[in-house]
């Protein structure tokens, strides 16, 4: 084995004990075409290691999609393969299944998903720690309790959100209970609102992130919000490119008001798109501190909008309150529970 495949294959070893497979069981790996064999390949080669069953599901790319529409994935009609997969225990996904239907069912079917796509450098720096998994709970359990979430920043946002409807969105890194999905690397909670219930103002600063435009905000944003929609997005040539993305999936619905929740990654880096365009950008979405504003679908929290048109804008320095009470201030979490925990010494 090269040295990178080995160091590929002990970290993985690493992913599968955190996800709890067992030598019992079955891991499936999906693939489509030859992106990330290398990953699939080290996974496989995990598997075995650890005694369990293991088997690699290899599809054909979907037929007329864009890279940017979420939700239509290899696995879209394909019901012997969906049968397939629900037979598995665990499921490591290198094509991107979220905000499928298809994702939908294998979770109802009880099986654990990890979402793998990023480089393998992103991976091992942010790569999850069991600390996480109290940290992000923590989280969840403050948004599952709260009536409203107020997020203000210094460019002049200010927005209400109705929450209580739906539950919470709980990303720690590892698929470690039957039907849970989750994202290596990730660490962060998210909710999404009461049908309707977002009101305000968002102003993105120069600086925030735009995904998947994968990009930096060379001007601010603002945007208008009234009963969970966008109204009015204006601004200079950043805005200009979020109207013209948003407009031409041509679907009133992709101007909902989606997820909204705070990061508690301390290893990522917002500086990490600077340097590789190909990361799908966990850094920006899971930076520690950060309030990760999003627009488009809520389906995978159980609301009925499944527009394809999913943007994640991650902002900087903004202040968060849950029920008047204050948990990010300027970009810092101020609740001791969510806070990194320090490494112990011997
Ligand atoms: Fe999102």
């Amino acid at each position: 084995m090269t040295v990178e495949l080995d160091e590929m294959v002990s970290l993985f070893k690493k992913e599968l004990a955190l996800c709890k497979l067992k030598p019992t069981e079955t891991m499936a790996v999906l693939t489509s075409g030859e992106i990330r064999a290398d990953y699939a390949k080290a996974f496989l080669t995990a598997a075995s290691q650890i005694g369990a069953n293991a088997f690699e599901l290899k599809l054909p790319p979907v037929k007329n999609a864009s890279k940017d529409t979420f939700g239509i994935t290899p696995l879209t009609d394909n019901r012997v393969a969906v049968e397939c997969l629900k037979k598995a225990d665990l499921v490591i996904d290198l094509v991107l299944l979220l905000f499928s239907k298809e994702q939908l069912e294998l979770q109802d079917a009880g099986v654990r998903i990890l979402l793998v796509v990023e480089p393998f450098d992103v991976i091992k720096r942010m790569f999850p720690k069991e600390s996480d998994k109290e940290r992000v709970l923590y989280a969840t359990e403050l948004l599952r309790n709260a009536k409203e979430l107020r997020v203000t920043n210094k460019a002049g946002t200010d927005v209400k959100y109705q929450l209580g409807q739906y539950p919470i969105l709980t990303e720690y890194g590892y698929a470690d209970e039957p039907g849970r999905w989750d994202h290596l690397p990730s660490c962060f909670a998210a909710a999404t609102s009461n049908d309707g219930g977002v009101d305000g103002i968002v102003v993105m600063d120069k600086g925030d992130i735009f995904f998947p435009f994968n990009r930096y905000l060379q001007d601010p944003i603002e945007l208008t919000i009234k009963d969970g929609f966008v109204t009015k997005i204006e601004g200079g040539f950043d805005a200009m490119l979020m109207k013209e993305y948003i407009e031409s999936f041509n679907d009133p619905r992709a101007y909902a008001i989606s997820h909204i929740g705070w990061g508690l990654n301390e290893r990522a880096q917002w500086h990490s798109l600077a340097f590789d365009d190909q990361v799908f950008g966990m850094d920006g979405r899971a930076f520690y501190g950060n309030v990760l504003f999003s627009l488009g679908p809520n389906s995978e929290l159980g609301g009925n909008n499944d527009t394809p048109c999913h943007l994640d804008l991650p902002m900087k320095n903004c202040t968060l309150y849950l029920d008047g009470k204050l948990i990010v201030k300027d970009g810092d979490i101020v609740i001791d529970e969510m806070k990194p925990v320090k490494p112990q010494h011997a």
